[in-house]
């Protein structure tokens, strides 16, 4: 399948799932718009790397998912804006009656509100192009809960229902919009929190993974990046133009149990 000549503008995309789905969308043929709010020259040297493997336009923008403007000035910046892909998250985990204010704050600015402002500013071009389609990579905690992230769960509940209003506002239109929600996909961020985990527990690599980490993941293994952009460029294809406004799951049957 291909997306040449599309393109692809995917937030929090310097590392983990946003740089996965990024590099299997430029693999599709798509050009891609990298982006995240540090704006150091290895952003761009990533962004002139992937150009050079898949052979596509690739660009780096810098621009803060926390702030309602810089979110709306990426898609400007971005020119085209075919495929948007709302990926950029942070995490906190603490009980409801000690969250940090400002830690609730930027998880509901960044993991859910950017998608509002990204969403508004994005669908006048897809309807000017034609054709657009809408990735919001929420979670499994889009669709069930864990104690102690309530800001994360309710960001990511919220991302889903969105997901839903928008797919239902584009529905006679040739635009979709569907989330993804992966479990646990094994990221840098996933990967550094391993060492600590195995001496807390006194476990080796296999055992803190299988008992600890993937503890609600049935499947036992971490999905990968791969899988969060291969699904990605298959709700960009023409074989799921009728599929809107879902939730797919890539968790390994964590929200089967
Ligand atoms: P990550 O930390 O590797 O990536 C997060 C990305 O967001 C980075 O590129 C970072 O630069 C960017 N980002 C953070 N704050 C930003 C801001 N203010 N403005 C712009 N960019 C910002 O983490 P990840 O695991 O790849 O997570 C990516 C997405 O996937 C998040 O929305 C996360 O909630 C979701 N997710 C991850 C997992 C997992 O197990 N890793 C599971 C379910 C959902």
């Amino acid at each position: 399948m291909s997306l040449q000549g599309k393109t692809a503008v995917i937030t929090g995309s310097n590392s983990g799932i946003g740089l996965g789905v990024a590099r299997e969308l430029a693999r599709a043929g798509a050009n891609v718009v990298l982006n995240s709010f540090t704006d150091r020259e290895e952003d761009h040297a990533l962004a002139g790397a992937l150009a050079r493997e898949f052979g596509v336009q690739a660009r780096y923008i810098q621009a803060d998912m926390s702030n309602g403007a810089d979110c709306r000035a990426l898609i400007e910046k971005a020119g085209a804006c075919d495929i948007l892909v709302n990926n950029a998250g942070i995490q906190h985990v603490s009980p409801i009656d000690e969250f940090p204010q400002d830690k609730w704050d930027a998880i509901i600015a960044i993991n859910m509100t950017s998608n509002f402002h990204t969403m508004a500013a994005a669908l006048p071009k897809m309807r000017a192009a034609g054709w657009g389609r809408i990735v919001n990579i929420a979670s499994a905690h889009g669709l069930t809960a864990s104690p102690f992230k309530s800001a994360y769960v309710a960001a990511k509940h919220g991302v889903v229902g969105m997901t839903k209003t928008v797919a239902l506002e584009t529905a006679e239109e040739p635009i979709t919009c569907n989330a993804i929600c992966p479990g646990y996909v094994l990221t840098p961020l996933v990967e550094a929190q391993i060492p600590d985990t195995m001496e807390k527990y006194n476990m080796g690599r296999e055992e803190v993974i299988k008992k600890v980490m993937l503890e609600r993941q049935p499947s036992r293994e971490f999905a990968t990046v791969e899988q969060m952009g291969g699904t990605a460029v298959f709700l960009c294809s023409d074989a799921a133009a009728q599929i809107t406004g879902t939730a797919i799951s890539v968790d390994g049957g964590w929200t089967a149990l």
